[in-house]
């Protein structure tokens, strides 16, 4: 459920009137609403309320301050995968004892930063991490407090750039190797063992998955505390998928992943940390574009957007569907008729939907590309030098611009001619 509804005709963000928005802020942008990303973090919250646990929110997904500051003043955790992601969590407020440290590579000046700027805890992926981790801490004077990312050898059944939970996957160690890696950290001065991380994949769309990771979660958990090791935390990961197409079947809800959780690791005493990204943030943005032409083709017609792949990658990269519904809506008896969908970018790809059925647009009308909210932002790039988007938030019947379109002088100016030349 989200926030973004029409009201007379007009498509609105909470109270405000996405049209106008575009007025004033210019097209393409992001638009987030507060109220969709509160209600989507605390159904988190609220599934997991039977016992002690932290909802870190996977930044990765959507990343502005703005979006981390609501969650975090909300009371989210962080899970971040980089130094930059750790900084722009610190710089939104977000304390060091609410962020976690995952990411399959992560190098010495990194763990540094964390080390030095305080951490909840650092998911460790492989055992030559797991040393330069120590050897980091122990010069520091610190304990590093970790977990280990197990890789369960699961089948999410998910897009294959997205699934991480099976053995050709380069993530977190393979669950059979388990015990031998946990001896060898309890060994290493810088480190203190405080319990096991799991992170299948993305958008998953069924429970099962889940459930049979954190089966084998449950059980690594038994097998370490008789070898010895204190295991207090479970890190379970994110990927908790949502509904891109309405006539899709809804996935699951946060409650029944919670009662999940609870039912297969809840009788452990442990404290549960869960890292969604996209189901907090996917359907609290969308993307508005303006047609700058539709152009007849051959038997067939082409929208052709201000907003393009550069903007937003899913279509390109994951052949991810996203709905496009019209700012201001159609007639209830209009006729649909099939679209191509593109943007201007020099490549086939720049294409977001072909033989799409919408109600009859011409130049110059709004369309809004529906759960934009995560991996759109984060993922855009200046390629056909193309400013990055603009990014909007609301809340209520206001609105602020929270990354203000550059000018293409401040783009341009970031290339520095040698002297000799
Ligand atoms: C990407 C990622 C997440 C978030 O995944 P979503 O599908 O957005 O919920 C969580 N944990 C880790 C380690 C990740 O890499």
């Amino acid at each position: 459920m989200d926030h973004f509804l029409y009201r007379d005709g007009r498509l609105m963000a909470e109270d405000v009137d996405v049209a106008e928005i575009a007025a004033s802020v210019g097209t393409p942008f992001y638009l987030y609403s507060t109220a969709t990303l509160l209600r989507h973090y605390q159904l988190f919250d609220e599934a997991l309320s039977w016992g002690p646990h932290l909802v870190c929110y996977a930044m990765k997904a959507a990343s502005n301050q703005a979006i981390l500051k609501t969650l975090g003043d909300a009371g989210a955790g962080m899970d971040v995968v980089s130094g930059g992601e750790y900084a722009r969590a610190k710089a939104a407020g977000v304390p060091g004892d609410r962020i976690v440290f995952s990411g399959v590579g992560k190098t010495e000046e990194e763990i540094r930063l964390a080390l030095e700027g305080g951490i909840r805890q650092f998911n460790v992926e492989s055992e030559p991490e797991m040393r330069v981790l120590s050897q980091v801490a122990e010069s520091l004077g610190v304990l590093a407090p970790i977990t280990i990312r197990v890789n369960p050898d699961v089948d999410a059944k998910t897009h294959a750039k997205i699934a991480t939970g099976k053995s050709e996957n380069k993530f977190g160690i393979p669950i059979a190797k388990a015990r031998a890696v946990y001896a060898e950290a309890a060994r290493l001065r810088g480190l203190k063992v405080i319990g096991i991380d799991v992170h299948i994949g993305s958008q998953l769309t069924q429970l099962e998955p889940f459930e049979l990771a954190y089966q084998k979660v449950a059980e690594l958990t038994e097998q370490l505390r008789a070898d010895g090791h204190e295991i207090s935390r479970l890190d379970l990961g994110g990927g908790l998928g949502i509904p891109y197409a309405r006539s899709n079947e809804a996935p699951p809800l946060p409650t029944d992943y919670g009662a999940l959780v609870q039912r297969t690791v809840g009788h452990l005493g442990c404290e549960i940390e869960i890292e969604p990204g996209r189901l907090i943030a996917g359907n609290a943005g969308i993307l508005v574009s303006r047609v700058i032409y539709v152009k007849e083709g051959e038997g067939r017609k082409f929208l052709i957007l201000d907003g393009a792949m550069n903007d937003l990658i899913r279509p390109a990269m994951y052949d991810a569907h996203h709905e496009i519904v019209p700012v201001v809506e159609a007639a209830a008896a209009a006729e649909l008729s099939p679209y191509d969908i593109v943007g201007p970018v020099c490549e086939s790809g720049d294409t977001f939907a072909k033989g799409r059925l919408m109600p009859p647009l011409s130049d110059g009308d709004l369309v809004a590309f529906r759960s934009a909210g995560a991996y759109g932002a984060v993922m855009a790039s200046e390629y056909n030098t193309r400013p990055l988007v603009p990014e909007v938030m609301v809340n209520g019947d206001q609105f602020a611009v929270i990354r203000q379109r550059p000018t293409f002088d401040e783009i341009i100016n970031r290339d520095t001619i040698p002297e000799w030349l």
